[in-house]
């Protein structure tokens, strides 16, 4: 037996066999040209490249009906990068002026390109290397379109396990015969992750090198909660992996009761729990969770994986769309938190010291009124067919909230002037993220309508511990008493002047801690929304009174660990192992 630590993108245990999934290994044929050869050769890579867009238009719209437009938008990106002319004319000039084939010559380009992103630390232009990487693949198998292998069909329910895979590579399996997905690179932002995520499958990312040592057909267990892939299990641990999963399904299935059923204490303590979404259709299913609404939808998804800026129309659309999904149920729109690690190519960002204290959220948007206005024009008119509103992030100061106001006033002056329909009064909140923002919030909470805390952001910036960095991940403590400290601050204030508080962190997913931050006022918690229904069981399980003694406590420890502790030993009896 063999355990692996990866990282846990999709919650749920797949036990099964693995089909191993490895790279091409056959090496590219290599050679020359005569004169007479090459403009057939650049022809024959033309075709090649056209092949390959249309293949990639059919799985856009595979991916588009079958799991929504946003995950075709995609594939749309590959068009991108086909339709850029970097591949073609590059390869185009390599075969003329070297005289080789076009298989050498892709090979030449890719490594060029490869080079380019290697010195990206970003994620998500590792992302984007990998998305290159697929696209090439593919132009070379069409290539030589006779030669070409069958596209991979599982007969039998399999665990795919592989190096890494696109994509297009997921798009083109059977929904039906992957159980699980275990990737040995990738993150929890790369494409393949993010479908995955959508399809619901079990899947472990970043586990390491492992799968040389592998044989087709072996035992795996994939736990997509703690990230473990577990190979060859002895008959203990496949047992007790057999009895967990049986666990987990009934567990799913009692927690479907709740689905009607308010978060409230047993005494009567009602709070809200929303979800949290990147993409519109992600809305379809948090009704079906139990989500009261979403306390966070991250708008920047829309202006990433592009090259050009979404259209007002085409937000008005999106955000329509959600409006319309939760009927009369609250929508926070948050404008858009670009910067950081997410980089659109076409917005020019250059390259920062500190991108997560640079251009980031707010600070782009206060200094692109172009970009803003037309974010907050399609939010006033998707506000007329729901209940939206608006929240500000990386907040920092007073002006950014008052420049905002002016740039509210100056959207809906517009759209008078073009007579579209809209919402004028909608309301606005600051995601409170920035220590500067938790100390200045009695200041805040006179000028805004609600507040939501982004612990996710908060954490990094109050203890200084870089959120994605793993040589820092010990310091990233969500029960630091400092962070406690702020969250009550936070919560104070605001009810101090009558708006109610949420918290959208990933901390708020977490039972034990979902609890202690309703014991200590928080209003509404947001999560993923396969989250909610485990949290929303845990608050139906304690009592107000008892909350009140829980945090009535906090003051006696001094580190997260030991306040982590005190939670997990207090609420023992409510939280329910699965
Ligand atoms: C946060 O910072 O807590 C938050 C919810 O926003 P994001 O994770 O998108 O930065
Ligand atoms: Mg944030």
């Amino acid at each position: 037996m063999k355990i692996y630590q990866g990282i846990g993108i999709t919650p749920g245990i797949a036990i099964g066999r693995a089909c191993v999934w490895k790279r091409s290994a056959e090496s590219l044929p290599v050679y020359r040209l005569r004169p007479q050869e090459v403009e057939p050769e650049v022809s024959r890579l033309q075709q090649a490249i056209d092949r390959t867009e249309q293949e990639i238009l059919r799985l856009q719209e595979k991916m588009a009906n079958s799991l929504g437009p946003e995950y075709g938008q995609i594939f749309a990106m590959y068009r991108v990068f086909l339709q850029d002319k970097t591949i073609r004319e590059k390869a185009i000039t390599i075969i003329r002026q070297e005289r080789i084939n076009a298989e050498r010559a892709l090979d030449v380009v890719i490594k060029d390109l490869g080079e380019v992103f290697a010195y990206s630390p970003e994620e998500l232009l590792q992302d984007r290397r990998r998305d290159l990487l697929d696209i090439v693949e593919r132009i070379i198998a069409n290539l030589n379109p006779t030669k070409r292998k069958q596209a991979r069909v599982l007969g039998k329910r399999r665990i795919i396990v592989s190096q890494e895979l696109s994509p297009s590579q997921l798009a083109t399996l059977s929904h039906q015969k992957v159980i699980g997905l275990v990737m040995e690179v990738g993150s929890p932002t790369s494409h393949a992750a993010i479908i995955a995520r959508a399809m619901d499958l079990p899947t472990v990312v970043g586990t390491g090198i492992f799968i040389e040592t592998l044989k087709e057909e072996e035992t795996v267990i994939v736990d997509g909660e703690t990230g473990q892939v577990i190979i060859d299990p002895d008959r203990k641990t496949l047992l007790s992996y057999k009895q967990k999963q049986k666990r987990l399904a009934s567990f799913q299935k009692r927690l479907q009761t709740l689905v009607h059923l308010p978060a409230k204490t047993r005494d009567g303590h009602r709070v809200n729990l929303l979800a949290n979404i990147e993409f519109p259709e992600e809305a379809v299913s948090v009704g079906g969770y139990g989500g009261e609404g979403i306390g966070l939808y991250r708008t920047e998804y829309l202006y990433l994986n592009r090259n050009d800026l979404p259209s007002e129309e085409e937000q008005f659309q999106a955000y329509r769309r959600v409006a319309e999904l939760m009927k009369e149920k609250p929508v926070v729109i948050r404008t858009i938190d670009l910067g950081g690690d997410k980089f659109p190519s076409h917005l020019g960002f250059g390259k920062e010291r500190n991108p997560f204290l640079g251009w980031r959220a707010i600070r782009i948007c206060l200094e692109r009124p172009d970009i803003f206005i037309s974010q907050i024009k399609a939010v006033l008119r998707a506000a007329v067919y729901g209940h939206l509103k608006i929240m500000i992030p990386m907040v920092a100061t007073v002006e950014e909230v008052q420049q905002t106001k002016q740039v509210i006033d100056r959207s809906v002056e517009i759209l008078r002037q073009e007579g579209k329909p809209f919402r004028e009064e909608i309301p606005l909140g600051v995601l409170i993220e920035v220590p500067a923002a938790a100390l200045l919030c009695h200041r805040l909470a006179t000028m805004v309508d609600f507040f939501s805390i982004g612990t996710n952001d908060l954490i990094q910036y109050t203890l200084a511990a870089d959120r994605g960095n793993e040589r820092t991940t010990h310091l990233y403590q969500p029960c630091h008493p400092a962070i406690l400290s702020l969250i009550t601050t936070i919560v104070e204030q605001a009810h101090a002047h009558q708006i109610r508080v949420g918290l959208c962190g990933e901390m708020a997913a977490t039972p034990e801690i979902a609890c202690l931050l309703v014991a200590l006022g928080v209003d509404e918690l947001s999560m993923a929304p396969a989250a909610i229904p485990r949290v929303k069981e845990s608050i139906r399980r304690v009592t107000w009174k008892r909350l009140v003694a829980l945090r009535d406590r906090l003051k006696d420890f001094s580190t997260h660990s030991e306040i982590y502790s005190h939670l997990k030993n207090s609420l023992a009896d409510v939280l329910q192992e699965n």
